[in-house]
Parts: C-alpha cells; structure tokens; sequence
C-alpha cells in the first residue's frame, strides 16, 4: 500500500470505483473517463508502481490480471468480435496513474496505436 496511491485507495474502498470483478489478487473496474463502450481497468491489490518494478515473483499475477481481462470481455460478449489490453509504462508509455493497471478496451473498432 502507498499512501498517495490513487488505485490504493480505489483497493481499500477509500475511493469509490463501479467494481465489475474482484478476488483475493485483482480488483477491475470501469474507467472514470471510458475511451470505448467498454473499458475496464484491472488492477493488482498489490501496490507495483510500473512495469520496470515486475520481477519473476509476479509472474502468476501478471497471469492472474490477463485471465481476468479474458474472463471480463466474454462476460461483455467480446470474445469474438475482439479487444485491446494495454498496460502503459512511465511518461513516454502514457502512463499517469502509477499502479500498475491492465486496460480492456472494446466494444467498438480499434484503430492504430499511439
Ligand atoms: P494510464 O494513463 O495510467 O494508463 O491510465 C489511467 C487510467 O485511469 C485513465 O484511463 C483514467 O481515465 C483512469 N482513472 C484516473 N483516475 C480514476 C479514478 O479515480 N477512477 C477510475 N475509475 N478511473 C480513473
Ligand atoms: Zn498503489
């Protein structure tokens, strides 16, 4: 937990979220400022400010966030026309909230990136 950690406050109920999932690991929960029908964030109960701070250790966790984001598209009927999972890292990646987090970003056609 980091005191200033906006996603740790969203984890300790602090600060409210519209929750879709949550288990023992992973909480996910829809943005606040939706880029797509559907965009979800999954996020880890663990405080890890960036890709760079993932080690081999949470390797089943990175496991777990994907298996969930698979999980929340086919339950938002996803599965086969398709989606994007992002996860942007520092300034240059997009990055503004430094928790790690795992977009799912669907529900209509996705162009390039950048
Ligand atoms: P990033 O730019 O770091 O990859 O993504 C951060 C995401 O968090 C953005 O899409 C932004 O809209 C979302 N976000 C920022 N603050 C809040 C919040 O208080 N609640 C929710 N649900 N989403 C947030
Ligand atoms: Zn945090």
């Amino acid at each position: 937990m980091s005191q200033d950690c906006l996603f740790c406050k969203i984890v300790n109920g602090d600060i409210p979220s519209d929750k879709v999932f949550e288990d023992d690991k992973v909480i996910a929960f829809k943005d606040i400022n939706p880029q797509a029908p559907v965009h979800t964030l999954i996020i880890p109960r663990q405080h890890i400010a960036t890709t760079n701070d993932l080690t081999i250790e949470n390797s089943d966790l990175l496991g777990h966030m994907i298996l969930t984001a698979e999980h929340i598209a086919a339950k938002n009927n996803l599965t086969e026309p398709g989606y994007r999972l992002v996860m942007n890292c520092n300034e240059q990646g997009g990055q503004t909230v430094y928790h790690i987090h795992l977009h799912i970003l669907g529900g209509r056609q996705l162009r390039g990136l950048g």
